[in-house]
């Protein structure tokens, strides 16, 4: 087992990032790197190229930009960059990074259209078509993948197919699912994708990026809202500079994020990952429904990066002293996050393996006070 359970790491993280990473990926904070010189910039490029290369087979028409801060500054930078002053998006929502999607673009003062599906039903693709029909003002569609309040891995191909058809932009808020789910931006027909270090590369928090297809970055120029923000304007000096960030760019994170980089390839690539996580899934579920426990959506619609079950139907339980039982044991689980019932959520993703499933699951035996 290589998760560490060190004396001042005292548990494992099952949740959405930030999550386990390996000592060597933290060990590579431990010096101060120089930001200006070649050898760090190179470092840059190096991870911009090896991102265009993880996003599919045919990408010599996408670039990779990082940006500051967590996902959603990023997802922020996106949408703020991204949208012209007449442009109109449409968000389909199932959970509460749709939802703040939604929210930036308002307080942006971007027209939106929410296209909502409650919490635990798939985007409504049919409605967003109808939208699409009828409104011709629309310039671009976001979604997100794996909608990390529930776990709900949404149809994205079907969504790039449609809004592809109607000609918009595609924005796809990848964040918990890229790294961990095979994803092709081309065949998705993906303008923009979005992701951070702290998911499923299993680097630490700090910095995010943009896959972008280089047409629509190109369009992005002077439509920025925010200076720090401007996702173009981070593209052209990392491009001209040759790996320069605009401001302070946070150099030990960027190194750790290389070293995850390169333990991704170690595993042996996307598809790898996927499986082990997938195996971490079944593992988790199958355990815990022998227990009693019953997730919250139906399988086929069920990503393998989190898991929400429905709390047991048990006046004794509470999700306070569920939580601190297990973090005794040596595991970090996560709140619910829906409201239309009380769930918790537990993650699969992160540098765990089958093994801690199985002991977190032995765990929850132990600690049956319902
Ligand atoms: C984690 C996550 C984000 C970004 O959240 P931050 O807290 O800003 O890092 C955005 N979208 C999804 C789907 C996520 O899982």
């Amino acid at each position: 087992m290589k998760t560490d359970v060190l004396p001042d790491n005292p548990y494992v993280l099952l949740t959405p990032g930030p999550l386990s990473t390996t000592k060597t990926v933290k060990a590579a904070m431990l010096r101060d790197w120089c930001t200006w010189d070649n050898e760090y910039n190179e470092i840059v490029q190096g991870i911009r190229s090896r991102l265009v290369q993880l996003a599919g087979e045919n990408t010599d028409a996408y670039t990779a930009v990082l940006m500051q801060g967590s996902g959603t500054f990023c997802v922020e930078s996106v949408i703020g960059s991204a949208l012209p002053q007449d442009g109109k998006l449409l968000v389909l929502t199932n959970g509460a990074y749709g939802q703040r999607i939604v929210q930036m673009a308002c307080m942006l003062g971007i027209e939106t259209i929410a296209v909502d599906s409650g919490e635990i039903t798939p985007v409504d693709i049919e409605r967003m078509e109808e939208y699409l029909r009828q409104d011709a003002s629309i310039t671009h569609v976001a979604v997100v993948h794996t909608e990390t309040t529930t776990g709900m891995l949404n149809p994205i191909a079907d969504v790039g197919r449609v809004a592809k058809a109607y000609d918009k932009r595609f924005i796809v808020d990848a964040m918990s699912s890229f790294g961990g789910i095979a994803i092709d931006v081309l065949k998705l027909g993906a303008d923009f994708l979005i992701s951070s270090a702290n998911k499923c590369i299993q680097g630490v928090p700090g910095f995010g990026f943009i896959i972008a297809h280089r047409d629509a970055l190109a369009e992005c120029q002077g439509r920025a809202r925010s200076l720090s923000l401007d996702l173009y304007d981070q593209w052209k000096t990392m491009e001209e500079q040759n790996g320069k960030w605009r401001f302070t760019s946070p150099t030990h994170v960027v190194r750790a994020f290389d070293q995850a980089l390169r333990e991704l390839e170690e595993e042996g690539g996307i598809e790898r990952r996927e499986a082990r996580y997938r195996s971490n899934q079944r593992t988790l579920v199958e355990g815990m429904e022998q227990i009693g426990f019953c997730t919250l959506l139906e399988k086929q619609s069920q990503s393998p990066i989190i898991t929400s079950f429905y709390y047991p139907d048990s006046p004794l339980f509470t999700f306070e002293e569920f939580y601190d039982r297990l973090k005794v044991k040596g595991f970090v689980i996560y709140p619910g996050k829906i409201t239309v019932a009380d769930t918790f959520r537990i993650g699969s993703i992160g540098d765990v393996y089958p093994e801690d499933m199985e002991r977190l699951v032995e765990a929850v035996k132990q600690n049956r006070f319902w």
